[in-house]
């Protein structure tokens, strides 16, 4: 093992990659994981999340209640999911076919023992210890689209990472058919700009494509560079409006709209997207 270390390790951890099988699980699609609460060693200890009291709208009941389902556990949603298992949530479902590699490592919440792995299943058992306030934790190593017709995916809320438009647009149709809110991080393809979207449950608000009336389904355009710190900041917008869609928003007030740009080249922006009478998701819900 030490002769292996010295000098050559960058070669060996490459050629350990490219043997593994393409998809050593995929008989298996779903895992799920359960953890408890970290407990009190005394009972004056204050509560786990003491610290939340006086953050304006916060409510730990409604986040332990809320149904999450993450969509995309790479970059963007898997520190959202980190986020949001700290802080409370006791039900995630992580969503993700793609298989964890070597240059995932540099901003995932990956480490070697997911290297092969599908992302879905890798970060929800990752999440699961994450979850100081116990959780259940589903991970499902299948496409949306797909893990839609597979399983029921009960869901109060959708947040979704991902770095393609079909995946997008799927997303905002089903929270739309669900009434149901969901979240939409998406970065610049230089990896410094990073832009969140919460549309909220109702048809009479606007959608994801309301906001960004150039979404093209058709593209698929994976973040060509990206890096952690644009995957932090970014997850950080993504926490805060899932915390807001499942526990309001008390007196902040409202918007459903942030970019940030970690250059600053581009003013950070916050705003409130109206709804587009020509948009093809909301045009059809006319109500
Ligand atoms: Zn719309």
């Amino acid at each position: 093992m030490e002769d292996k270390a010295i000098g050559k390790g960058n070669i060996l951890e490459t050629n350990v990659v490219d043997t593994l099988p393409a998809f050593p699980e995929a008989e298996n699609p779903i895992e799920v994981y359960q953890s408890e609460e970290i407990v009190a060693t005394h009972p004056a200890e204050p509560d786990l999340f003491a610290r939340h009291d006086g953050v304006p709208a916060h409510d730990q009941k409604l986040l332990g209640e809320a149904r999450i389902v993450l969509v995309g556990a790479g970059g963007l949603g898997g520190w959202a999911g980190v986020g949001l298992a700290r802080s409370g949530a006791k039900s995630i479902c992580v969503i993700d076919d793609d298989q964890v590699d070597r240059t995932n490592l540099s901003r995932q919440f990956f480490d070697s023992d997911d290297l092969g792995r599908l992302k879905g299943k890798a970060l929800s058992r990752r999440l699961a210890g994450q979850a100081v306030g116990g959780a259940v934790v589903t991970g499902v190593g299948l496409r949306f689209e797909e893990a839609l017709e597979a399983y029921p995916l009960p869901a109060d809320i959708f947040v979704a990472g991902v770095d393609n438009n079909e995946c997008r647009i799927q997303v905002v149709r089903e929270a739309r058919k669900r009434s149901i809110p969901a979240v939409f991080t998406m970065l610049s393809r230089d990896g410094m700009r990073c832009q969140a979207f919460l549309q909220s449950a109702s048809r009479l608000e606007p959608c994801l494509w309301c906001a960004l009336p150039n979404l093209d389904p058709e593209q698929v355009a994976p973040c060509a560079s990206a890096i952690i710190s644009s995957c932090l900041l970014a997850s950080a917008l993504t926490i805060f409006f899932t915390h807001r869609a499942i526990m309001g928003w008390g007196s902040i007030p409202f918007f459903n709209w942030r970019e940030a740009d970690l250059s600053g080249i581009a003013p950070d922006r916050t705003g409130v997207i109206k709804r587009r009478d020509d948009c093809p998701v909301c045009s059809t819900h006319k109500e």
